[in-house]
C-alpha cells in the first residue's frame, strides 16, 4: 500500500487550500488563524473563493495579496462572470495582475437566485467559464484552474456534454481542473477514467470536504449537486447533540477518503477548509506532509 511508503510519495504530493474571504472581524481572525496553521505545511496555493456576482471582489483581491505577503505562500484567486459585463471582469484581471497573483481559479459561478436556476450571461459578458479562461488569458499569462464535476455539473444533459466542456476549459489554456467535492472515490476514480478516455491529460485534483458540520455539508452538497452516500450518513446518525464523537468521525471519514485517493495513486489535493484548520491539518499530516 503506498500509503504505508509515504516517503517515496512525499516529493510528488501536492496540496492547495481553500478559504473564503471573511465578512467579520471575528471571522477575519479565524481566516488568519487557519492560514497560519496551514502555511508551513508549504501548499502549493492557497485559493479564496469569490462572493455570488462579484459580491467578495474588494475582500478576495485583499485576502489574496495579504496572503503573498504575510506568509510567503503562493495564492491563487477565484473569480466568476456572473453580473458582470467582459470589461469588468477584464478589470479585475488586471488588479490581479497589478497586486502580484498569478493564480486564478476561474469558474463561470451560478445566478443569484440559486445553483438549480439557468444561468443567463450578462449581455456583455463572458457566457461560461471556457470563455472566461480565454479573456483571462488575454490579459496575462496566470496559472489558472478550472473546476470539475465527477458526478456531472447538474447543468450537464449528460456525461459527452460534460466532458467536452472540461475539455473546452483546458484548452482554452487552463492547467488544471479542481473537483467539487464528492464522498464516494468510486465516482471520482470512474470519472477520471472517462476524462482521460476523452483525451484528456491534465491534472484532476480531487477537492475534498472534510464533514465538520454534517447538517451543512450535506446543504451545501445536495445544493451543488453532490451526493453523499447512505453509509456516509449513516455514520453521522444522532451525533448532531454530540460534537466531540462527530468531530472523530468526520476525520475517520475524511482520513479514510484521502487514503483510500492516495493508494489509488492520487499524489495532488485540494481541500476545501470552510477556513478552519484543525481537520484539514490532520488530513495534510496523513499524506505525509509535514511544517516545514
Ligand atoms: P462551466 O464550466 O462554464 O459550465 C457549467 C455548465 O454549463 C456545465 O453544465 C456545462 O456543460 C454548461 N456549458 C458550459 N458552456 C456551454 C456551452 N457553450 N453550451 C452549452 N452548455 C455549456 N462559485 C462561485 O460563485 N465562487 C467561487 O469562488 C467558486 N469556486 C469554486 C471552486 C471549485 C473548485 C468548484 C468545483 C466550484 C466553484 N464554484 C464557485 C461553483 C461554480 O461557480 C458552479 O459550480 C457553477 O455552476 C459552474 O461553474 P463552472 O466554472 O464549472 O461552469
Amino acid at each position: 500500500r503506498p500509503s504505508r511508503h509515504l516517503s517515496d510519495i512525499e516529493s510528488k504530493l501536492q496540496v492547495s487550500f481553500e478559504f473564503f474571504p471573511p465578512k467579520t472581524d471575528v471571522m477575519e481572525e479565524r481566516f488568519w488563524d487557519s492560514i497560519e496553521k496551514l502555511a508551513p505545511l508549504a501548499p502549493r496555493f492557497v485559493s479564496v473563493t469569490y462572493g455570488a456576482g462579484g459580491t467578495t471582489r474588494e475582500r478576495t483581491l485583499r485576502m489574496v495579496s495579504q496572503i503573498k505577503k504575510q506568509t510567503g505562500v503562493d495564492a491563487a484567486a477565484h473569480l466568476t462572470c456572473v453580473g458582470a459585463s467582459r470589461d469588468e471582469v477584464d478589470a479585475v484581471v488586471r488588479g490581479y495582475k497589478e497586486a502580484g497573483i498569478s493564480r486564478i481559479v476561474a469558474l463561470r459561478g451560478d445566478p443569484p437566485e440559486g445553483v438549480g436556476k439557468p444561468f443567463v450571461p450578462h449581455p456583455e459578458g463572458y457566457r461560461n467559464a471556457a470563455e472566461l479562461v480565454e479573456g483571462i488569458r488575454r490579459v496575462g499569462d496566470f496559472d489558472i484552474s478550472v473546476a470539475a464535476y465527477p458526478e456531472k455539473h447538474p447543468q450537464s444533459p449528460d456525461w459527452q456534454a460534460d466532458i467536452d466542456n472540461l475539455k473546452r476549459k483546458l484548452d482554452a489554456g487552463a492547467t488544471r481542473a479542481i473537483t467539487q467535492m464528492f464522498f464516494d472515490n468510486d465516482d471520482y476514480l470512474r470519472y477520471v477514467e472517462r476524462v482521460r478516455a476523452a483525451g484528456i491529460d491534465a491534472p484532476i485534483v480531487p477537492g475534498i470536504q472534510p464533514i465538520h458540520s454534517f447538517k451543512q455539508i450535506s446543504g451545501f452538497a445536495a445544493r451543488c449537486g453532490a451526493s453523499i452516500p447512505d453509509w456516509v450518513a449513516a455514520r453521522f446518525e444522532g451525533l448532531e447533540e454530540d460534537p466531540e464523537t462527530h468531530a472523530l468521525v468526520a476525520s475517520a471519514v475524511a482520513a479514510e477518503q484521502v487514503i483510500e485517493l492516495l493508494d489509488e495513486g492520487v499524489t495532488e489535493f485540494h481541500f476545501y477548509t470552510l477556513n478552519r484548520s484543525n481537520l484539514v491539518l490532520a488530513l495534510a499530516r496523513l499524506l505525509g506532509r509535514r511544517p516545514s
